[in-house]
């Protein structure tokens, strides 16, 4: 069994103002850091070109219209503060959305072990209603959903360890019993959600805030006695990673101390879980990650973790 590795040429032509963080040549630099000998056992593929109909498992339809319509022939477009649309986003957008799919159906129906979406503009900020933080469409949200209506998945899990929260798949799962969110994230910090006492209708939202400073022993620590006993609990048919690296040390828009052992040790303990709760199913999709050196160097780590299984 093997890993799948989902890319796509125009998530770098998703262009955004200059100076952004969430740059083409984050792309560039996971890339680059997965053409290593190490990775020759990777299978890769090219992402699928998503759709409104599976976007619209998560978003309402005419709000994905308006995304649609919102693409510009030239320049850059603002769709809030820090989200802009250029005419190639669109298609970078749509191919992550279809990567995140593929990926659920290729591991749903066991042709691989496991898969990593490398793609961008990342989507855990993607509300049903709302594009927000460099984020327009959630692909983790859509995976999830897309294995529950096409795979039979009743229970879907989605750990998110970028180190700012994930408001919209908070947002979208809010009152779905179905799906367990669970989230460590740095606090206080943009979007300002993600407090423990939000826990959602049913109790399958699951925050674990940690605190500016924090490293590896507060992450593990929350990790180990907090969000793996729940998605243990809640045994699911499918995990997914929302995997953001900009909880790393060197990240600029974050202070939380993690390095790359630390995404290779929570990618092993969740490889765990899917062991023993659904036949190792497990899709992970790239979110933030703003230092090219500590996002590639943890992406690496996290990969490699995955290809160990
Ligand atoms: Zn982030």
């Amino acid at each position: 069994m093997t890993t799948l590795l989902i890319t796509h040429p125009s998530s770098l032509r998703h262009e955004t103002p200059e100076g952004h963080p969430e740059r083409p040549d984050r792309i560039r630099a996971v890339e680059a850091a997965l053409e290593d000998e190490r990775f020759s056992g990777l299978i890769r593929e090219s992402a699928a070109l998503g759709t409104l109909d599976q976007v619209v498992l998560c978003h309402p339809r005419d709000f994905a219209e308006r995304i649609v319509a919102a693409a510009p022939r030239d320049g850059l477009v603002r769709i809030d503060d820090d989200t802009t649309m250029s005419p190639g986003t669109l298609e970078a957008v749509l191919h992550a959305v279809g990567g995140a799919v593929q990926a659920v159906d290729e591991v749903m129906t066991g042709q691989v072990a496991n898969a990593f979406c490398a793609m961008r503009p990342p989507g855990h900020h993607a509300e049903s209603v709302k594009a927000m933080g460099f984020c327009f469409f959630n692909q983790a949200a859509i995976a999830a959903r897309h294995a529950q209506r096409h795979h039979g998945a009743q229970r879907v899990a989605i750990i998110d360890w970028d180190v700012h929260h994930g408001n919209g798949t908070q947002e979208i799962f809010w009152d779905d019993a179905s799906v367990l969110y669970a989230s460590t994230h740095e606090m206080p910090l943009y979007p300002g959600t993600g407090a423990a006492s939000e826990r959602g209708e049913h109790g399958t939202i699951v925050n674990t805030p940690l605190q500016a400073g924090d490293g590896s022993e507060a992450f593990r620590e929350a990790m180990e006695t907090v969000l793996l006993p729940r998605i243990v609990d809640f045994s699911p048919d499918l995990l997914i990673i929302s995997a953001g690296f900009d909880a790393h040390w060197r990240d600029p828009l974050a202070n939380l101390n993690l390095s790359e052992p630390d995404f290779a040790w929570a990618t092993q303990k969740l490889m765990d879980i899917a062991d023993r709760s659904c036949r190792g199913r497990l899709v992970s999709i790239l979110e933030g990650g703003y230092d090219l050196e500590g996002l590639s160097r943890s992406a690496a780590a996290h990969v490699l973790a995955l290809m160990r299984g």
